[in-house]
């Protein structure tokens, strides 16, 4: 399954929309019919208020899918890589994630699971709860 070894809980007294309730069950279950870019904008809103908890990791399948995917984007970027200041930056804000995996340097994000140290240095990549972007040319 496309998800497995991740978990996904709403914390208690919490507000989140029946829509995304429904399609947590769906995750939940495995269907593979889900609209994932649906579940995973708002999953990603709700993580950064702090009304969800996500706990374990992608699926080395879905690792995998989601580096070849940014391996790709880099790739058409023609290989762009972004200043020591802008990759600094970034690596500091996910070391201060939850989502961060100390132990391994992975981020535990249904949309990436990878090795941070490298994709930081991509100027396509971006982080997957909006806590830093994609960078373009003269930003810094
Ligand atoms: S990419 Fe985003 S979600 Fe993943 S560890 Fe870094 S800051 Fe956290």
């Amino acid at each position: 399954m496309r998800y497995s070894g991740l978990t996904i809980t709403v914390r208690e007294g919490v507000h989140v929309s029946q829509l995304w309730r429904a399609d947590l069950d769906r995750f939940r279950a495995g269907d593979e019919l889900l609209d994932v870019d649906r579940f995973e904008k708002l999953a990603g809103f709700y993580y950064r208020q702090g009304r969800i908890d996500i706990e374990g990791e992608p699926s080395i399948g879905k690792k995998a899918a989601n580096f070849g995917r940014a391996v790709l984007r880099h790739v058409a970027t023609a290989g762009k890589k972004v200043p020591e200041s802008v990759r600094r930056e970034r690596i500091t804000i996910c070391r201060g994630c939850e989502l961060y995996n100390k132990a391994k340097g992975t981020c535990r994000h249904p949309r990436c699971g990878c090795v941070m140290q490298r994709k930081v240095r991509w100027a396509s990549t971006d982080c997957p709860i909006g806590l830093w972007g994609r960078f373009y040319e003269g930003e810094k």
